[in-house]
């Protein structure tokens, strides 16, 4: 093998977006494929974008179940209020982050139809 062909840059450049991959997109996309999403689908950069946001949505939301779960267990239990006072202020944090997210969502999503 030549030290080229090695090196792969060459034929990763020609590659296309690879979203139509993923359950998340219907159709096709027509860019060059930029990035490594989870190191295995070669995706554009919009639609790495928006991958990662719903990613991440998708995380603080699960954050949020798992503290609502912990507080139907230990709300009324005679908990240490003070922890429990942290934990409801740390749940309206991850609501707010959740809700920005969808903000830049929506625009990710934009601009990846662009
Ligand atoms: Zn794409």
């Amino acid at each position: 093998m030549r030290r080229e062909e090695a090196a792969g840059n060459s034929s990763l450049s020609q590659s296309r977006c690879e979203i139509e991959k993923t359950p998340l997109v219907e159709g096709e996309c027509q860019r060059p494929g930029e990035v490594h999403y989870k190191g295995m689908l070669l995706v554009c950069g919009p639609h790495a974008a928006l991958l990662e946001l719903e990613d991440r949505a998708e995380a603080v939301l699960g954050s949020v179940f798992r503290m609502d779960e912990w507080l139907q267990e230990n709300g009324s239990s005679g908990a240490d209020e003070e922890y429990l006072g942290r934990i409801r202020h740390e749940r309206e944090e991850a609501l707010a982050a959740l809700r920005l997210i969808r903000v830049q969502i929506r625009s990710a999503r934009k601009e990846v139809l662009q």
